[in-house]
């Protein structure tokens, strides 16, 4: 067999068995892939029906070959027999209604394909009754139907949909690989493939524009961790808030990034030595630590995860940004 599924980075006992599954016809008809956002699960998805769909069959070649029209077309997400549903971007969950639409879809003939590939990118977003209108169809798909569930948090998929899927947990990757995948060895590096979480598609988007965007989030958050300390002055705070991005995609990343260092600091209160994924310079961390209690970082932590899942609403950004400040404030 030529090389399997090369448009995804590593991952090398998941590639060798789910490309001898495909070449032997064994490969089962659900899978719950999981993993990190920007870890490859929709790359894998798209791989694995490229192969199912590939006009281009024989030993030596590719799997799947990126050149047929079908691997193309799956690739740029317009073949009609690979189905993809995502989260609506002004909703915080997948509920059933649509769940329902795309199960009804796998029941209707092929158009072009005798393989049809349903995949539900943000799984993990599914209300559990969006999940259980799913258990019927997972046990039994319909003829040639394949479902692939994308998940960056297995909490949140029922047990029952875990029991009747496959699943393929997506590899991370240490600083030293993802450093050498994007050509990214210096030293002012380290920090932002330290916030990639191992991730090779999260650490290219730190990366894109030169990584410039995420420094200038870096910076703001950085303001605010200093502001957060219960002995410095409330209008710091507020400062330090006003700083923070307007553009919401923008000020989610921040608010993210915030969780993450807030994350390293109750990491620290436990154990001194734990691994750190937002601090590059250990002793700031622990200075950080040290200056608020365990129950102030975590309400912290709580205020500033319920801002990022209001704003996922699409709550007006001012309005959330003022009060996430009050809110501290009363901490
Ligand atoms: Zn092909």
């Amino acid at each position: 067999m030529g090389e399997i599924f090369s448009a995804l980075y590593g991952n090398k006992a998941t590639k060798k068995r789910l490309g001898a599954a495909i070449v032997g016809g064994t490969l089962p008809h659900a899978f719950l892939i999981s993993g990190p956002e920007g870890s490859g699960k929709l790359t894998l998805a798209k791989e694995i029906s490229a192969a199912l769909n590939c006009e281009r069959t024989g030993s030596d070649s590719a799997l799947p070959c990126h050149r047929c029209n079908s691997c193309r077309r799956i690739a740029e997400e317009g073949f009609t027999d690979v189905k993809i549903l995502r989260k609506p971007k002004d909703k915080a969950t997948i509920g059933v209604g649509e769940v329902r639409y795309f199960r009804e879809d796998m029941f209707l003939s092929a158009t072009e394909s005798d393989k049809r590939i349903y995949i539900i990118t943000d799984a993990d977003k599914m209300t559990p009754n969006a999940q259980n209108a799913l258990l019927k169809v997972i046990e039994e798909p319909p003829l040639g139907v394949y479902i692939m569930l994308l998940s960056a948090s297995d909490d949140a998929i029922l047990t029952t949909i875990k029991s009747r899927t496959q699943h393929i947990a997506m590899e991370r990757f240490d600083e030293e690989e993802l450093a050498s995948y994007l050509g990214r060895t210096g030293e002012r590096d380290r920090e932002l493939l330290m916030s990639a979480d191992g991730c090779i598609g999260r650490a290219k988007e730190l990366f894109s524009d030169g990584g410039e965007d995420t420094r200038a989030a870096r910076r703001t958050s950085d303001a605010v961790l200093s502001a957060i300390k219960p002995s410095v002055p409330y209008s710091e705070l507020y400062t330090a808030i006003k700083e923070l991005p307007t553009k919401k995609d923008e000020l989610i990343q921040a608010l993210e990034m915030l969780t993450v260092a807030l994350r390293d600091l109750m990491l620290m209160k436990h154990d001194k030595s734990a691994p750190l994924l937002y601090f590059t310079a250990r002793e700031r961390a622990g200075e950080l630590a040290a200056a608020m209690t365990a129950k102030r970082l975590n309400a912290i932590y709580d205020v500033i995860r319920s801002t990022v899942d209001e704003l996922m609403k699409n709550v007006n950004v001012t309005a959330v940004v003022t009060s996430l400040g009050a809110r501290i404030k009363l901490i």
